[in-house]
């Protein structure tokens, strides 16, 4: 199991994380199997999504702001309501499988770490699973 640091840069912020979960399918050495990524957080979640144009994130980002806006109704005491709503809208985990090795995304797919709530520094898991 690999756990990486992801520091964020803006309250909300997709960050590629494609690189660091094909460098933790290697090092594991596993060729055929299923890489986990999951987020241990309540305001940051992951998500598979376009990698080619950088626009489609900013699009996914917006479209949460206009369905979940900052200032809403809600009752939690922090402040960070929305964060929470988004963050389990986009979820914690995603299960990619391996093939000879590597990530076998799709052409235009990549792997981003979703905040919600920052700029802050965050945790993120990655486990390799092998399939015979
Ligand atoms: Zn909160």
């Amino acid at each position: 199991m690999t756990e990486i640091t992801v520091k964020t840069h803006a309250r909300t912020d997709f960050v590629d994380i494609t690189s660091e979960v094909a460098d933790a399918i290697r090092k594991s050495g596993v060729t055929e199997g299923f890489c986990t990524v999951y987020v241990p957080h309540t305001t940051a979640g992951v998500t598979i999504n376009e990698n080619a144009d950088p626009s489609v994130r900013q699009d996914i980002a917006n479209a949460l702001d206009e369905l979940i806006p900052w200032n809403g109704r809600y009752s939690h005491s922090e402040g960070n309501s929305a964060a929470h709503v988004k963050a389990t809208l986009t979820g914690f985990s995603v299960a990619i499988p391996i093939r000879n090795g590597h990530p076998a995304l799709g052409t235009w797919q990549g792997v981003y770490f979703c905040e919600y709530d920052g700029p802050r520094t965050r945790k993120c898991v990655i486990g390799v699973t092998r399939c015979e």
